[in-house]
């Protein structure tokens, strides 16, 4: 009979342990989802980061070369329009591009852009600041 009792006690205590195991295995698997998670948000965050600073670095070339030509007609040197208007244009586009990307780095970071007007919005916002639009989560 004692034996018999020991071999249950056992056999519980083993469920148990099993059971313990494999929960702290579900919860070890979730906390590394959890970092791999965080860690891709900081990678994706310093991507971000580094292709801003190369296009603020292009974009204060670009407005050298442009300030460069418009002094040159002001002394005296009429430049090249098409050149001018060529880096004009190459402007444009990298300050699109900066835009876009100082916005993806807001929204990893967790702000809110309206919908309905554009408006930045801080993340515990439910309506809109600028609008009092419903703010969508992604
Ligand atoms: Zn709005």
């Amino acid at each position: 009979m004692a034996i018999q009792f020991n071999k249950e006690v056992w056999s519980r205590l083993l469920h148990r342990t099993k059971k313990t195991a494999a929960e702290a295995a579900e919860a070890a698997k979730t906390g590394a989802a959890i970092v791999g998670q965080k860690a891709e948000e900081t990678l994706a965050c310093a991507k971000l980061r580094s292709s801003i600073r190369e296009l603020k670095g292009e974009i204060d070339n670009q407005l050298k070369a442009a300030g460069e030509l418009v002094y040159a007609t002001h002394k005296g040197t009429p430049s090249d329009s098409e050149a001018l208007q060529t880096i004009l244009e190459r402007l444009d586009a990298l300050n699109r591009d900066l835009s876009d990307a100082e916005r993806e780095l807001k929204i990893l970071k967790g702000a809110l852009f309206c919908d309905v007007c554009g408006a930045e919005n801080a993340a515990t916002n439910v309506y809109c600041q600028e609008c009092g639009q419903p703010l969508s989560r992604l």
